[in-house]
């Protein structure tokens, strides 16, 4: 069976082996960010609904997960942003009461926190992890084009009464590009917040794959290392590329469409998807080989490797 609502899993730098579950259409976000590895923003919005009818995800859910398949974490993430969706209470109640031995974690931009129902849903997720990249209104509108009405006094608020509230683990992102948020005083200032909403880790992002903006340019790991220096947080973590451990078991059925939902959510090369999929490199590569010959993926050369994306239907 395909599956719609949930992707992978993928082989994330911050969360491991992944199950993604997607609680919104491609590309729903209440952000259009310059560095965005799903694409931009088609959908720019603060306004929360029920995309899909949410019995539809549990049943996906339940259809995967009763094999009790080797994963580090089920994560809500996706095509965009997952507290737009109102079905993300329900989805994180029905993960934690059915399928309690995964940890859940919820990849957000913290841009919703504001909302104290969006709060409220998100206490019984194991981890959190919110993006916090700027203190500073200027640099925040040129990095997130956020919705009209999302400031960033506002998200830094929303983390704030997140953190008085929530006993789970938030590990916050600072995603750092260099000529637009790295110079030393914005540093000093964000450091400063950041302290003052105590996550239990700061992890220090850059970009890994072709974003949205071609002018977007990584930081080296000595900028990463200096920028942690400069916000006085030495503890932080730059994230880190992809390791590629030993073989895992395959959970793969259907391999070309499981390798399909993974490149419309995220560029990938193929030993990404052979680290994700437990596939052989060359079975991925006979795979990447016959998509590209029926003209369904785009590719784009990296530091890392060569990029696909699907272009197809
Ligand atoms: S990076 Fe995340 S928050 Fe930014 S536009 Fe993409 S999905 Fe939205």
């Amino acid at each position: 069976m395909g599956y719609s609502h949930l992707f992978g899993p993928v082989l994330s730098r911050r969360l491991g082996r992944s199950l993604g579950v997607d609680l919104v259409p491609h590309k729903t976000c209440s952000y259009d960010c310059v560095y965005c590895e799903v694409g931009s923003t088609t959908h720019r919005t603060t306004t929360r609904e029920e995309y899909f009818p949410p019995h539809e995800i549990e049943e996906e859910l339940a259809l995967f997960l009763s094999p009790t398949p080797d994963l580090d974490f089920i994560t809500l993430s996706g095509s965009g942003e997952p507290t737009l969706s109102l079905s993300l209470g329900r989805i994180i109640r029905y993960v934690k009461s059915n399928f309690s031995s995964y940890p859940l974690a919820v990849l957000t931009n913290g841009s919703m926190l504001w909302d104290p129902a969006v709060r409220e849903e998100l206490i019984p997720a194991d981890v959190i992890l919110p993006t916090l990249s700027t203190v500073e209104e200027e640099s925040f509108q040129k990095i997130h084009r956020p919705a009209p009405g999302l400031t960033i006094q506002k998200v830094i608020h929303g983390l704030r009464d997140f953190r008085e509230v929530y006993k789970g683990e938030i590990w916050l992102e600072v995603f750092l590009i260099p000529g637009i948020n790295m110079e030393r005083e914005g540093l000093a200032a964000l450091g400063a917040t950041i302290r003052d909403i105590r996550p239990e880790r700061v992890q220090l992002n850059t970009l890994d794959r072709p974003g949205t903006e071609p002018w977007v340019s990584p930081a080296t790991h000595e900028e990463l290392a200096e920028a942690a220096r400069l916000m006085g947080l030495p503890g932080s973590e730059p994230i880190k590329s992809v390791v590629y451990g030993g073989p895992r078991p395959s959970c793969v059925e259907n391999a070309a469409a499981i390798i399909r939902d993974i490149l419309k959510r995220r560029p990938s090369t193929a030993k990404d998807l052979s680290e994700a999929t437990g596939l052989h490199l060359h079975e991925v590569g006979k795979i990447l080989r016959e998509m590209s010959s029926d003209g369904k993926l785009s590719t784009c050369r990296e530091e890392r490797g060569i990029f696909y994306s699907w272009t197809g239907d």
